[in-house]
């Protein structure tokens, strides 16, 4: 209905010979699985080669890159990549490039100082009255413009019972607290236990009003959103999920109906994307981009622009140029599509919207915004090719 769905059921719906070879190697019996999905994701530098030979890349830069920043990827978004040509948009999103490799000044590990904002481990309280909760370093794909890169260097782990106990008992001890947001890694990749333990001990808390999971799940495992899942969501309301998108052809009709599931038991969507050049950098991606996903019930909620992180410089492009394309949408899209559009402050100053007041000095690539206390920082902007 909204794009070719993936690989369904039966061997014969695919032609193409990447596809076929990944089929034989997975026994495509337990595809719909989302345990058999994340136990046979593609997190060889060797196996890629030999599933995608179209990877043109120096083995040793891979093999350098996937050290830095760990590679995995799903066998249902395997079959997305089979299917389009190689270098593009959901390529460059998940298949690890030798570019990541380019040293940059401007550019770090933590830019945000989210560590120097955690009270506890894997748990950043930076704005007063909601609390970023990390509870894994695990994600079924890796983006490879992911901003909390350090995390997933070398090892995969949920944050410990007794890490998660501290950060419920500081939360209970902090009632200006009233939003949980639990983001990682990918907090779908909980198990159903793990997760329905952690939300049933947030909900004890009587000042938390909201919980909002942020997941990429639906577009990288849509299958993760199985009716045991929702079942457990739905026990846990007021619940949100927001969910990572970056561009229309990530949005399969697998998506779809893992939308529909979240939807049908009371959850409200939200989706965030990062503006990422070369992938959704242009009026009529994004406006495409954002029209899918309302037709999918997600309300847009934000475009964040690329956060200043090693090994990204070649996603990243200008707050000019992202403001322009905002203002593309905002003059030809219903108001109902508009994210809003936001850059991470670096040294923990926070988001801040990139609209007129926020905007200090827009000049080459020295940019000032000023947040929303009125304090000046200085923004290490990305290139631009045009
Ligand atoms: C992004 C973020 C939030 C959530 O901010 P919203 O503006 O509510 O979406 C909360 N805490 C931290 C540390 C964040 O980086
Ligand atoms: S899903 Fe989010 S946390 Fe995981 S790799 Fe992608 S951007 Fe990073």
């Amino acid at each position: 209905m909204y794009r070719n769905s993936v690989v369904t059921n039966t061997q014969n719906t695919m032609n193409n010979k990447n596809i076929s070879a990944l089929w034989q190697y997975m026994d495509g019996k337990s595809w719909r699985d989302w345990r058999w999905q994340m136990a046979n994701r593609i997190r060889s530098v060797e196996y890629l080669n030999r599933l995608f030979p179209d990877v043109d890349e120096d083995p040793e830069d891979l093999d350098k890159a996937v050290r830095n920043f760990r590679m995995s990827i799903t066998p249902f978004f395997a079959a997305l990549l089979a299917e389009e040509k190689p270098g593009g948009v959901l390529w460059k999103q998940a298949i690890p490039s030798a570019e990541e490799l380019r040293e940059h000044p401007e550019l770090s590990c933590d830019p945000l100082s989210e560590e120097r904002d955690s009270p506890i481990p894997n748990l950043v309280h930076r704005y007063k009255d909601r609390v970023l909760l990390l509870t894994t370093d695990r994600c079924a794909l890796y983006c490879r413009h992911c901003n909390r890169r350090r995390r997933a260097k070398n090892h995969e782990r949920d944050t410990s019972a007794a890490n998660i106990a501290q950060c419920i008992e500081y939360i209970a001890a902090h009632p200006e607290i009233r939003e949980v947001i639990l983001s990682g890694g990918d907090p779908l990749t909980l198990t159903d236990r793990k997760l329905d333990d952690l939300l049933t001990a947030i909900k004890e808390i009587s000042s938390v009003e909201i919980i909002r999971i942020c997941t990429r799940m639906p577009v990288v495992l849509p299958y993760r959103i199985t009716r045991d899942l929702c079942d457990i969501l739905e026990k846990h309301h007021p619940l949100f999920v927001n969910i990572h998108v970056n561009h229309p052809a990530e949005m399969t009709d697998e998506m779809y109906e893992a939308c529909g599931r979240l939807s049908k038991c009371g959850v409200p969507l939200g989706s965030q994307t990062v503006l990422l050049k070369g992938i959704n950098d242009e009026p009529e991606v994004l406006q495409a981009l954002l029209r899918k996903l309302l037709r999918f019930r997600i309300k847009p909620y934000s475009l964040y622009h690329g956060d200043p992180v090693s090994g990204t410089a070649h996603f990243r492009t200008t707050i000019r140029k992202g403001r322009l394309l905002m203002r593309y949408i905002a003059a030809n899209t219903s108001g109902m599509a508009l994210p809003h559009y936001a850059a991470d402050a670096p040294d923990g100053a926070g988001k801040i919207l990139l609209l007129g007041d926020h905007i200090g000095e827009l000049e080459g690539d020295k940019v000032t915004l000023i947040n929303s206390h009125g304090m000046r920082v200085q923004y290490p902007d990305g290139e631009d090719d045009q």
